[in-house]
């Protein structure tokens, strides 16, 4: 090797170390500003992993509380939300409220319910509304980025012994505001909660949307618009009762509606009716294949002659049917007789509220009728009456259609209220008497009271079951529809 390629190899080997060393310099500030733009953001590494864990959760709790002290250098910082819940006047309260406005993991939020004096029912609603929060406030963590707002309000109302209660709640995420409801039923005199499948049947919702559909079609048609709303419980799962009637919330085009429908016109399609359907926890142990006969008093009740009766039927072993008029239920003595119906097992059917002829009333006074009686039989003995005896037996399809029962009519009068003596009343129902009658008796009257008492054994001995008309339909296989007409177990 000559000198002169040495010196160009030294040369060489130099110009590689400069640029090695060059290399290397470069990693290495690329390392330290690296490094250093990493100590800039560990702030926020902090506050997003700080979430996570729930001792930190709570350190943030106590130091939020108390705002006054000064704030501590910590490499964790208290990410205390830049917004408060607040609630706004949009909805009505009925009575008092509890609320409470805090914040949680950097979720502002507000929870507000009703407050009762109730105990059972407080706590029944608090833990409805702590419970919802909960889910709520979960639902809110799994999408952390960016500033919440959660607000859960009320509407509230009541019908009868059930308290209503919508919740409201309102989530704001990024500007975005998202809706949801919640619904709260309680029955007072149960003391427990009662859900949507409890209170309405699936065809109150064919119903409703029916009712929707048909006011919105004219404005609908104006707009050259019509959307239909479908009759299914997702659609009406919003819903308060209030005293005018069940108010129904529903979306259409983006935009929250609602619609009241009295309780008259839905109480064919609250399940809460017999709704076509014997309940068979009322129906006694008995025996198909012996006869049946089902006893129905009217007029009643009277404060001495329907306990004597019931009695009588004690004494027996026996059941029957009553059906009352709600005004005269109202009567001094009355409320009295007929709790001790309702108490006995024997049937509470309704006869109406003032006994007028059906047929020959107005729409109106029509509905009036069939649920004022309704409203004081429930009120009294806290269970809807089953059946409804039109008076003088006159109906017409207006009738039938308002009913909200099964019509019961009989197909053996005893006539007492013709001979109003004892012993031809005995007569004439022992010789009329047959498998599946349905016997029409006033126990207003003393001498029919009188003839219950002679009459019962006697049928008993003739071998029949003295049932009552739930009883009855049960035993025979008949399916019940409200607006039909029964006259007997075999029509
Ligand atoms: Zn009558």
């Amino acid at each position: 090797m000559s000198r002169r390629q040495k010196k160009r190899e030294r040369r060489i080997l130099k110009r590689c170390l400069l640029a090695s060393a060059c290399v290397l310099m470069l990693t290495l500030t690329f390392f330290v500003i690296k490094q250093i733009s990493r100590l800039t953001d560990m702030g926020a590494y902090a506050y997003a992993d700080a979430g996570k864990t729930d001792d930190v959760a709570e350190t943030w709790k106590s130091q939020a509380t108390d705002i006054t002290e000064e704030p501590k250098l910590s490499l964790t910082p208290t990410p205390l939300p830049l917004l408060t819940a607040a609630f706004s006047d949009e909805y009505a309260h009925t009575g008092e409220a509890r609320e409470r406005i805090s914040h949680e993991r950097g979720i502002a939020y507000g929870l507000r319910y009703p407050a009762y004096e109730d105990a059972a029912m407080q706590e029944a609603v608090q833990n409805a509304a702590e419970e919802l929060l909960t889910k709520e406030l979960e639902a809110a963590f799994g999408g952390t980025e960016g500033e919440q707002i959660l607000l859960i309000d009320y509407e509230d109302g009541a019908f009868g012994q059930l308290v209503s209660v919508l919740f409201r709640v309102e989530r704001e995420h990024n500007g975005k505001k998202e809706y949801e409801t919640v619904p709260w039923v309680y029955n007072k005199k149960k003391g427990e909660t009662v859900d949507a499948e409890t209170l309405f049947a699936d065809r109150a919702y064919l119903y409703i949307a029916e009712r929707v559909n048909g006011t919105l079609t004219e404005e609908a048609a104006e707009a050259e618009e019509i959307t239909e709303v479908a009759g299914n419980r997702e659609t009406f799962s919003a819903y308060l009762l209030t005293a005018e009637g069940a108010r129904f919330f529903y979306e259409k085009n983006g935009e929250e509606q609602a619609v009241t429908i009295s309780y008259p016109e839905l109480h064919t399609y609250m399940a809460v009716t017999v709704g076509g359907t014997v309940i068979a926890e009322t129906i006694r142990e008995l025996d198909p294949d012996k006869p049946m006969i089902a006893l129905t008093f009217d007029d009643g009740p009277h404060y001495q002659q329907t306990p004597r009766l019931l009695e009588i039927l004690e004494k027996n072993n026996v059941r029957a049917t009553f059906f009352l008029l709600g005004s005269r239920a109202e009567w001094s003595g009355s409320p009295e007789a007929v709790k001790k119906i309702a108490a006995s097992g024997n049937e509470i059917a309704s006869h109406t509220h003032n006994h007028e002829n059906l047929a020959t009333l107005s729409e109106e006074k029509l509905i009036a009728e069939i649920a004022d009686a309704r409203e004081t039989i429930y009120n009294l003995t806290g269970d809807y009456p089953t059946f409804v005896r039109p008076p003088y037996g006159s109906f017409n399809d207006r009738v039938k259609k308002y009913a909200n029962a099964p019509l019961i009519t009989w197909n053996l009068d005893s006539e007492d209220w013709k001979s109003r003596d004892t012993d031809t009343i005995v007569a004439h129902v022992l010789e009329e008497a047959g498998d599946g009658k349905i016997v029409l008796m006033h126990d207003i009257h003393y001498f029919t009271v009188d003839a219950a008492e002679i009459l019962i054994p006697e049928l008993l001995d003739r071998g029949y079951q003295l049932v009552t008309l739930r009883e009855l339909f049960y035993y025979k296989g008949v399916e019940l529809e409200n607006g039909k007409v029964y006259h007997s177990a075999y029509n």
